[in-house]
């Protein structure tokens, strides 16, 4: 085991570099992974640019990366009697919570109320250090079995469809549903695919990117094109003036969650994942008028193993969305590539 290993390391809100570091050693119930893959996620550009102060994470320097997957490389005390060995593929999720308060016990511990408390919660690459590097430490509870028939780049990409299937459960959506979707983002689509899985009949999917439409066609989705004017009309002539059933807020843009809630039907439920950085006014009145129902939907809570089998059948197509490839010491030029709309990126994936 080399005692350095190569880690993006952030020095300061949008200042990076690639720097040798100490290799972590894990701790009990923990193990050492070594990281084929990772993927970028729009907290991953944030979360570097400095827009969570003080939160995500909590100082800098700082080494982020959540979406990842790799084979362990070495066992801490006690991760053996939970079936680990070394060169175990695995795939990671981001949430080591602490097991005992209310909400963990309850199976809620993306909720957990002792989050961020030093040695009771720790979540990795937002307040932890993260899996942009060669080696990383992960508790026994954010590590998940990757099937032979994935690849370790399938692997980085079963957090997010874990995320994506947690937003349809949190929709209920039911069979025969119609879906409707804003944002044709990863979890957007992700999510239209996590909605069939859950039996959905339709999936309308709304974005504004001419890729990310086609992509979504592509995918067998219905595309609204918000260029073309309020999407809330259109989906509603779609729908015999009713409206969708259910909507999944994939976008997190203000105007996204005003028609997530103005296309959804009488009684219709919107399930929010996306995270506005700003306040949103919302129609309380139609909300208390149709009982409309609007919940939030935060990271993954038990799906990780869920999702795996509609990974590895297709029926949460990961592969697709996939559409670059950088080795980490290109970094730069990967989140260039990702925050660049035109780009055709959809999910870029990083290789320590
Ligand atoms: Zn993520
Ligand atoms: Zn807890």
């Amino acid at each position: 085991m080399p005692s350095t290993m190569q880690a993006l390391v952030v020095l300061e809100p949008n200042r990076f570099e690639i720097r040798e570091v100490p290799v972590p050693t894990p701790g009990p119930n923990e193990v050492l992974a070594r990281v084929r893959a990772v993927s970028i996620c729009g907290t991953d550009a944030h979360l570097i640019r400095g827009d969570y102060p003080g939160f995500w994470p909590p100082s800098f320097p700082f080494i982020p990366g959540h979406e990842w997957a790799g084979e362990i490389a070495a066992l801490g005390p006690g991760a053996e009697r939970y079936g680990w060995r070394v060169g175990d593929r695995v795939a990671g999720t981001s949430h080591d919570a602490c097991g005992v308060c209310q909400k963990c016990v309850e199976g809620r511990y993306n909720l957990c109320e002792n989050y961020g408390r030093e040695g009771l919660h720790r979540q990795y690459g937002h307040n932890t250090q993260g899996a942009d590097a060669t080696y990383v430490v992960h508790g026994v509870k954010c590590i998940f079995r990757l099937p032979d028939s994935l690849t370790f780049e399938e692997g980085a990409v079963v957090d997010p469809a874990s995320i994506a299937l947690h937003v349809a459960n949190r929709g209920n959506v039911a069979p025969g549903d119609t879906v409707a979707i804003t944002g044709g983002g990863a979890i957007g689509l992700l999510a239209g695919d996590a909605a069939r899985a859950r039996g959905a009949g339709r999936v309308i999917l709304i974005e504004r990117n001419e890729g990310r439409l086609a992509k979504a066609a592509s995918f067998g989705f219905e595309v609204v094109d918000a260029r073309d004017g309020d999407p809330v009309p259109a989906v509603r002539r779609m729908t015999d003036g009713l409206g969708a059933d259910v909507a999944l807020e994939c976008a997190g843009s203000p105007v996204a969650v005003q028609w997530a809630l103005g296309l959804l039907r009488r009684g219709g439920r919107c399930a929010a994942v996306g995270i506005p950085t700003v306040g949103v006014e919302v129609p309380i009145q139609r909300i208390v008028l149709d009982e409309l129902e609007l919940v939030g939907s935060r990271a993954s809570a038990g799906e990780m193993r869920r999702v795996m089998p509609l990974v590895e059948q297709g029926r949460i197509r990961v592969r697709e969305i996939i559409t670059h490839r950088f080795p980490l010491g290109h970094y730069d030029q990967a989140l260039s590539t990702f925050v660049d709309r035109s780009s055709g990126a959809i999910k870029i994936i990083v290789e320590p």
